[in-house]
């Protein structure tokens, strides 16, 4: 494998909170690191208390009913303002991305893209239905569902999209009347607070869209439990979705939590697949990003005739991944975000071994000369030829480049493996029958569903969600205007006088 580094040359960048259109720093602060080169400062971050958090919760409080007033399509202006700028900045933000959080650059690209369409997306979306007429009982009454804005939402964000994440949630919160607290993860707070900027620059009112940065169990913590915050928007794991959940909602009746969390995700590779295909879907499902999207495959699933081909050609790919710094082109894995990241890799692949797992390819954690100071992984590769029920290594999210083949006997196997996790986010099948892949979309539990594809890959069109310990059915993106605001039934009565429903009388 070869590897290589460009040193990088940007100096640290003093990141302040966005709090009523007002630029605060941090009284305490912490530093984000480069994760290719920690020894890179890449920006000095506040750690932000829970009464500066109050006062944004406040300051979007008082921008609510001003911002609700507002038509949508006034509203959505603003969002095309942020879409033009984004674009202008697109190839400086695509190199901060990886810069920040390793990806590498033509990755850190496609997230600004996508930040990009989602702001398109919503910039259109000022014009379209709000609401629906139907139909009444009584032919004089006109009946509306009608969407109001909630008021208040706070959007929790993972670093991994670190800019077209928070999009997905706070775009549609603001066309639709919400005001907005955000707080950026503590992996990427430089993109957090550059997006803070272009917001600004956007023309939004002061308030309506406020930016905290600090920890999670700190900031994050003071933003779910605010009692004026109506709406949270969390995406990250599974461990800190449930605390939230828990926590954010308890004895609150009008709070509402949408969690977008992790995958045990895979790749069916059943009996009449195109192998190319099929191994180049796996090889993009299961080390793109390093392994580190929330739609990554730890588990190929791979039906036993074909299963030895298979293994061989993978294992020839895999052993040719460039890892290394991101900003060098021929790089296929940048680093793990942090130290913890690639603790965690080695502890999966400990389990894995100690499971039972046939390891195919040890990848190795790499220390040496230009890649001393970061946090550079190889692939891991192992192989259950049974599937082995009840395991930890075939049931929790290894977020990391960490991958097993599983041999099974069947369609049908195939799918009751895959349903084996308490997770349902992502799945690709690879088939060339229309049969296969349709039994798969019927017994599979997943939010994203590809054939002849990655299981990566999103569009903003679309819902983003998962199903079981993936989420609790709320999709960002696309889905996301549905939790983010009210359905309203709004009825009117166009005659003289008072007539009821259900043949209910309206004599005095
Ligand atoms: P994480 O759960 O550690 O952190 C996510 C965010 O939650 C961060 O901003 C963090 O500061 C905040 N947070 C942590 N503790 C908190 C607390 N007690 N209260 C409030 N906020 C708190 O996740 P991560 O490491 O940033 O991201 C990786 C995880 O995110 C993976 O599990 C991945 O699968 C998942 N993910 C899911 C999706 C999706 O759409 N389903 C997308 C991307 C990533």
């Amino acid at each position: 494998m070869s590897t290589t580094l460009i040193q990088p040359t940007e100096t640290g960048i003093a990141v302040k909170n966005l709090i009523n259109g007002q630029w605060i720093p941090g009284d305490r602060t912490f530093e984000s690191v480069n994760p290719a080169n920690r020894t890179h400062v890449v920006g000095t971050v506040p750690l932000t208390p829970r009464d500066q958090v109050d006062a944004a919760v406040a300051a979007a409080r008082a921008a609510f009913v001003p911002w609700r007033q507002k038509s949508w399509v006034q509203r959505a202006e603003y969002v095309d303002n942020l879409a033009q700028l984004i674009k202008r900045d697109l190839e400086a933000l695509s190199r901060l991305v990886t810069i920040e959080c390793g990806k590498p650059y033509n990755e850190g690209k496609a997230d600004v893209v996508e930040a990009l369409h989602m702001a398109q997306f919503m910039a259109g979306a000022g014009r379209q239905h709000t609401g629906y007429v139907v139909s009444s009982e009584i032919p004089a009454k006109d009946a509306y569902i009608w969407r109001k804005p909630k008021g208040v939402v706070g959007v929790i964000t993972p670093w991994n999209f670190p800019f077209a994440i928070p999009l997905w949630g706070v775009l549609p919160a603001v066309v639709a009347g919400n005001t907005v607290v955000f707080k950026p993860s503590e992996e990427t707070p430089v993109l957090g607070h550059k997006l803070a900027e272009l917001i600004q620059e956007a023309g939004f009112p002061a308030g309506v869209l406020n930016v905290v940065h600090g920890m999670g169990e700190e900031t994050g913590d003071a933003l779910v439990k605010n009692k004026d915050v109506n709406v949270v928007m969390f995406t990250g794991s599974r461990a800190v979705g449930s605390l939230i959940k828990r926590e954010a909602v308890a004895g609150e009746v009008h709070k509402f939590v949408a969690t977008e969390l992790g995958g045990k995700n895979a790749v069916l590779v059943l009996d009449d697949a195109n192998l190319d295909i099929a191994v180049n879907a796996a090889v993009l499902s299961a080390f793109k990003t390093s392994g580190q999207r929330c739609v990554s495959s730890n588990r190929l699933i791979v039906d036993r005739k074909l299963e030895p081909q298979f293994t061989e050609r993978f294992l020839e790919k895999v052993r040719r991944i460039t890892v290394g710094d991101g900003l060098d082109p021929k790089v296929f894995m940048g680093p793990l975000v942090n130290q913890e990241g690639v603790t965690k890799w080695h502890f999966h692949n400990e389990k894995a071994i100690e499971e039972g797992g046939e390891v195919l390819h040890h990848g190795k954690e790499l220390t040496e000369g230009a890649l001393a100071h970061g946090n550079f992984v190889e692939p891991f590769v192992y192989r259950f030829e049974q599937y082995k029920p009840g395991t930890f290594c075939l049931r929790e999210e290894a977020f990391s480049p960490h991958t097993c083949i599983i041999g099974v006997d069947g369609l049908e196997e195939a799918v009751r493996v895959y349903n084996d996790t308490d997770y349902g986010l992502a799945m690709a099948v690879i088939t060339e029958d229309y049969r296969k892949w349709r039994y798969v979309r019927e017994n599979a539990d997943f939010g994203l569903g590809y054939v002849n594809l990655p299981s990566i890959g999103a569009e903003v069109h679309l819902p983003f969600g998962g199903v079981k310990g993936s989420g609790n059915g709320h999709p960002a993106a696309e889905g996301a205007i549905d939790y983010l605001t009210h359905r309203v039934a709004f009825t009117v009565n166009h005659a003289e006088e008072i007539l009821l429903a259900q043949g209910l009388s309206a004599d005095l």
